[in-house]
């Protein structure tokens, strides 16, 4: 049964009678499906990305630019072209959560049959995703009016501003599934009625709307000290002095990531790639920045995770700490949109140093049944949380060959790193998400990052890299990273040697070519050698992404120097190449970030007066320029360089 023939998911007071059954269920399910997949192998190396667009509509006359709501319009169409295409489709269109979103993916992962699977082989793959990519924004702008464009933006300026879509409806605080001040519920997506659920469901758990502050930016002649006043007592509580007082799911979820998916050759390497990414997701958020604008102010911060986070956090006030425990089980320290609380190979539980609350009876479940420690934990932690959306028509399964109820609880932890397990009687294997990077304007950049991302997944297998530090020291490096300018501004802890005993002698050989002393990095440098408090130290994502001379070897000199010992064909070399140096370049700050640009434009708008304000004009013309350099009319050097131009091709 599809998602589509499904009527209205339960309202909160069913749903919640039902949530011990789902997860109980849901166990079960995970459980049949360790059993029975858990040796299951893969040869190919698959994976693919997924980009959320939004659709602007511009008023050239009056200089305004609005949402456009017709993600549903979209769809309806790009479904029956699904219908009757079929696989042979090359994108493939999915629903987001605000109706002026909407998601592409390429049509079927992108696959490479490696006979020598981490040893390299043909990775011509890299050369067709930012074409995939092109082709994706054609066949939208093909069904757009002329006055509308699919934009790559992570948040929207003026999301939540009066008549900031088209049409535009008011908010209604008293009635709507959200409550929100700023957000009707006309901007949640009509595609399926589990979007607005998924709202009103949250708030209802919750117990009240969500809260939401992000620092003001403070420029030279902003309100100081800043405070906003809204004619209502619930959101005058709720907002901090200088900060940003945003009230509705649609502020984060109305934000767009962009996320890469890997198939593992098995369920331990699969694990490998989830552990040694985590720490990589603060230092690719950072370099990834783009959103320093939300309801019409220039914020603080330049990434959206710690909005988005707070969007959907459902914690009621005994689960945050603010009330005696009495109706709910735990005391839970994040959001379900968060970073990871775990790592999952057995090797490296010596790093898990922060308190994982997780289901005890489920553990134990999943361990008389021979699931391991580490995986069991990772799995009772993601079923602390309830169900938030559940179909009547969906609560019997046959546990032996359905996995919803174990989906359901899955998919709604949304985390910087999903494991996910091949769902069953697939041909999908074991994979791993890597979910903390924002949108970049252009396909070159998205495709640069997402290439990035994988290529280094190869190079961690190939040299057995080892880039786990304490996962406390990761939620540390998540907060910095989403301040402003955090690439040139701040520090991250980071592994010091990054290559282990177990790496091959390749490896070493690459350091050394890197210019990296061999002393510090190759040879006493094992996770078993090296007292676990001294394994990492502070470092610029510079010296991260582009050495720290003989004391770090970087890692964009890493990959550079793993792509020239592996057979690839000299346009997918010369693809690769600009997108490592984009990456490198913007790691060194001779490029800016997405966020940096943002703010360099509206600050050099004749129309900003440097109180914060993005005002409607500021917004159309920001706008209009993400366009041009979308549309590829402009270049703007100081972003992406020199006029890159690559060999992609479908
Ligand atoms: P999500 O639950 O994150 O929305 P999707 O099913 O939409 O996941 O897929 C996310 C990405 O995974 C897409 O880019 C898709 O092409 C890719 N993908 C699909 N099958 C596989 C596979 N077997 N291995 C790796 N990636 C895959
Ligand atoms: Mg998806
Ligand atoms: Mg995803």
């Amino acid at each position: 049964m599809g998602l589509l023939s499904l009527g209205k998911p339960l309202s909160w007071d069913e749903t919640k009678q039902h949530a011990e059954h789902v997860r109980q269920h849901g166990i079960n399910q995970f459980i049949n499906l360790f059993k029975n997949l858990k040796d299951r192998n893969d040869k190919t190396l698959k994976w693919g990305d997924e980009i959320e667009y939004m659709i602007v509509k511009f008023d050239h006359k009056n200089k305004k630019a609005r949402l456009s709501l017709k993600a549903k319009q979209l769809l309806d169409v790009m479904d029956s072209r699904e219908q009757l295409e079929g696989s042979n489709r090359a994108v493939l269109w999915r629903p987001e959560w605000g109706e002026w979103m909407i998601e592409g993916t390429p049509g079927k992962p992108y696959g490479i049959d490696e006979s020598n699977y981490s040893g390299g082989g043909s990775l011509a793959h890299f050369n067709v995703v930012e074409a995939n990519m092109k082709s994706r924004r054609q066949e939208i702008n093909a069904l757009l009016d002329e006055d509308e464009a699919l934009l790559c933006i992570t948040s929207y300026p003026r999301l939540g501003t009066d008549d900031f879509s088209h049409p535009f409806t008011k908010p209604d605080p008293k009635n709507s599934a959200t409550r929100s001040q700023f957000l009707s519920d006309d901007v949640i997506s009509s595609y399926h009625p589990r979007f607005k659920t998924i709202a009103e469901n949250i708030r209802e758990r919750r117990g009240r709307k969500v809260i939401i502050n992000v620092p003001i930016f403070k420029d030279s002649k902003t309100v100081d000290p800043f405070n906003e006043t809204f004619d209502d007592e619930e959101s005058d509580s709720a907002s901090k002095t200088d900060h940003l007082y945003l009230d509705g799911m649609g502020f984060g979820m109305g934000c767009a990531c962009l996320q890469v998916t890997f198939q593992a050759s098995n369920i331990n390497e699969a694990r490998v790639l989830y552990d040694q990414l985590t720490p990589m997701c603060p230092i690719a958020m950072a370099l990834s920045a783009a959103s320093p604008i939300h309801r019409g102010y220039l914020v603080d911060r330049d990434c959206r995770w710690g909005i988005i986070s707070a969007s959907v956090d459902d914690r009621t006030k005994e689960e945050l700490g603010e009330e005696p425990l009495n109706h709910n089980m735990f005391r839970i320290t994040k959001s379900r949109y968060d970073s990871i609380d775990s790592y999952l190979c057995e090797a490296n539980d010596k790093y898990n140093d922060i308190l994982l609350t997780y289901q005890k009876c489920y553990y134990q479940q999943m361990i008389d049944a021979g699931v391991d420690p580490m995986l069991a934990k990772h799995i009772a932690h993601l079923f602390i949380r309830d169900p938030i959306v559940v179909y009547k028509e969906k609560l019997d399964q046959n546990d032996e060959i359905e996995t919803d109820h174990f989906e359901n609880i899955q998919s709604t932890n949304w985390q910087t790193m999903r494991f996910k397990p091949p769902p069953p009687q697939s041909g999908i294997g074991w994979r791993v998400e890597f979910r903390p990077m924002e949108i970049q304007m252009t396909e070159f950049e998205n495709a640069a990052y997402v290439v990035f991302i994988v290529l280094l997944t190869r190079v961690i297998l190939s040299f057995k890299l080892n880039l786990l530090i304490p996962i406390s020291k990761v939620d540390e490096n998540m907060i910095e990273a989403q301040k402003r300018d955090a690439v040139k501004r701040s520090k991250f802890w980071f592994r010091k040697d990054i290559i282990s005993l177990r790496s091959p002698p390749e490896a070493a050989k690459c350091v050394e070519a890197t210019g990296c002393c061999s002393d510090n990095c190759c040879e006493k440098s094992d996770s078993e050698t090296t007292p676990f408090d001294e394994s990492c130290v502070l470092m610029s994502i510079n010296e991260i992404i582009n050495g720290k001379g003989q004391q770090f070897p970087g890692l964009v000199p890493l990959l550079k120097h793993y792509l020239s010992s592996i057979e690839l064909d000299v346009d997918t070399q010369c693809t690769i190449q600009q997108y490592l140096n984009l990456i490198a370049n913007r790691a060194s700050g001779k490029l800016k970030t997405t966020a940096q640009w943002i703010r360099d434009y509206v600050s050099q708008h004749p129309d900003y007066k440097h109180d914060s304000i993005v005002n409607d004009t500021i917004n159309y013309d920001l706008l209009m320029t993400c366009n041009r350099i979308q549309k590829g009319e402009l270049n703007p050097r100081e972003l992406v360089g020199d006029n890159p131009r690559t060999k992609t091709n479908l």
